[in-house]
């Protein structure tokens, strides 16, 4: 009998309602006779309102009690869900990351998934239960329970997948992968299908659609990810493949929350080293002129304030742009046709009143950094010009 791993996002089960709406479609298909693997998100806005609740008791919380504090969200959503599968009469159990086998290295609040041990996930699903396991979460060599960085839970699912040799379906609000974000442009297009490589640049530079991770992850182990809305709509994005060569533009997207960080050459390695010592990992690092640039997104630096004070302690002469710092990107095999993509940006960022702070050109994706508060304003004008205009 096949094995299907369903994700659902957490405005999925954002409340008591949509949490039995989404036991209906875990029930049915169950009854369809398929064995159903069932991954969560908190529910809602839980995991912002937890760290919220952290920033109250300290301004820089451990990582460690920050995700003993975290992974209590997923908990909540885990168990609430197997209550409404045993009212809907199926049988369901849920597990909490470390009970489903999932081990990760050291890394609190970014850790990775080395390898996924689903000994009772196998149990359970054998005896004919549904088996709900809290995505996000993972426990370390030494025990310790570990967060897999916002948006995790998908990571979570793929990595189940892969290891259960089962189907990876992900659902949320949006019924697939889109050119750009609903929510930003009018005119968004879903794509049937997108290659591992464009979703993760397009995860990289801030869609949050799927995890990066959870697309690298898939793209290592061969899984296809078709990615649906919970509502029920039968489109979907089948993420799979490769790139092919080509015009494409596949989406364009911003980024916000980073923090640019300007180190003269000598003292780079010092600010990387006082950086990751607080859990900041940089997405990317160029030197040029004696001087060098690091990237940090700042989603899962919970102790920010902390790790500057230290990177200006340990580099005097590091200027730090962490105010108002994003990012446009465009991505597809068109990025790597010639200069002609990285002009557009840079056009676009000048009409909407920006000079690119850097930029970055390869082969399936052109960046330029900016204001954050203007990125949204150049992702409506390059979709237009690049997506919509281009028929
Ligand atoms: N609840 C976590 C977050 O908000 C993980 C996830 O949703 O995938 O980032
Ligand atoms: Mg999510």
């Amino acid at each position: 009998m096949n094995v299907v791993v369903q994700k659902f996002g957490g405005s999925s089960v954002a409340d008591v309602e949509k949490v039995r709406k989404v036991a209906e479609r875990v029930a049915a298909a169950s009854r369809d006779g398929r064995r159903v693997c069932v991954v969560v998100s908190a529910m809602g806005k839980t995991t912002d309102e937890l760290l919220a609740l952290a920033k109250r008791i300290s301004p820089s919380p451990a990582r460690r009690e920050l995700d003993m504090l975290l992974t209590a969200g997923e908990r909540i959503s885990m168990a609430l869900l197997a209550m409404a599968l045993e009212d809907l009469g199926v049988p369901a159990v849920s597990f909490t990351g470390s009970q489903a086998g999932i081990l990760t290295d050291e890394m609190h609040a970014s850790a990775r998934i080395v390898e996924v041990r689903p000994v009772r996930v196998w149990e359970e699903l054998d005896r004919g239960r549904v088996v709900i396991v809290a995505g996000f979460q993972g426990v370390s060599p030494r025990k310790e329970v570990t967060t897999l960085g916002r948006g995790g839970s998908d990571t979570t699912a793929v990595a189940l997948a892969a290891s259960l040799g089962a189907d990876c379906e992900i659902y949320s609000d949006v019924d697939g992968v889109y050119t750009a974000d609903p929510r930003v442009v009018t005119g968004p297009r879903r794509l049937d299908e997108i290659s591992y490589e464009e979703m993760q640049e397009l995860a990289r530079a801030g869609a949050k659609v799927l995890n990066a991770e959870a697309v690298e992850f898939a793209r290592e182990k061969g899984i296809a990810i078709h990615a649906r809305a919970t509502s029920g709509s039968t489109a979907e994005t089948v993420v799979r493949g490769h790139a092919a060569p080509g015009g494409r533009v596949a989406g364009v997207t911003s980024q916000k929350g980073l923090a640019l960080v300007e180190v003269p050459w000598g003292g780079l390695e010092a600010a990387l080293g006082a950086l990751s010592r607080r859990g900041a990992i940089p997405s990317e690092v160029a030197a040029h002129g004696g001087r060098a640039l690091v990237v940090l997104p700042l989603d899962n630096v919970h102790e920010w304030t902390v790790a500057r004070g230290e990177l200006v302690a340990a580099v005097p002469d590091a200027a730090v742009d962490d105010r108002d710092a994003g990012s446009v990107s465009v991505v597809g095999a068109r990025a790597g046709a010639g200069p002609g993509l990285l002009l557009d940006v840079v056009a676009a960022l000048r009409e909407v009143g920006e000079e690119p702070r850097a930029l970055l050109a390869g082969p399936l994706r052109v960046t330029a950094w900016c204001a954050a508060a203007r990125a949204p304003d150049a992702v409506r004008l390059l979709h237009r010009r690049l997506v919509e205009e281009a028929g």
